[in-house]
């Protein structure tokens, strides 16, 4: 018989992100964790929505599905967002450039740039949580 992994519970993800957030030295960012909004139009795990003049978020948890992860899965959906608060800078550089490329370059150019940034936080996140010891 296989055993059944043990769900995370609300608190656990509380603590999960409190010590991710100290784990990646992203301490002066105020997060705040949304429980029961959502955007019906993402499809993901988990989202987080940034100022982009100050060091706020919110970060949204797929309330679908959030009671079916494991621990595992909630360090890694959790480190994945919190990973777009450190790459906000390079996230927005394109915008530098928005207004002197023609706008078909730019879109390829920020399309390139985001699914390669997208890449990059998920590996890191899976690699930070297999480094951290967490199964
Ligand atoms: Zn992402």
């Amino acid at each position: 018989m296989t055993p059944i992994a043990p769900r995370v519970t609300r608190r656990q993800l509380e603590r999960i992100v409190r010590q991710w957030t100290r784990r990646l030295g992203l301490e002066r960012w105020d997060v705040t964790l949304c429980w029961d909004e959502w955007d019906e139009e993402k499809q993901a795990h988990a989202y987080i929505w940034r100022s982009r003049d100050y060091d706020r978020a919110a970060l949204y948890l797929n309330p679908a599905e959030r009671l079916t992860w494991s621990e595992l899965d909630a360090h890694r959906y959790v480190v994945h967002e919190l990973l777009h608060l450190a790459t906000r800078e390079a996230e927005s550089v394109l915008d530098l450039v928005k207004e002197r490329l023609h706008p078909d370059a730019h879109a390829i150019l920020e399309e390139a740039h985001r699914h390669e940034l997208e890449g990059i936080v998920d590996r890191l996140a899976y690699r930070l949580v297999e480094l951290a010891g967490v199964t």
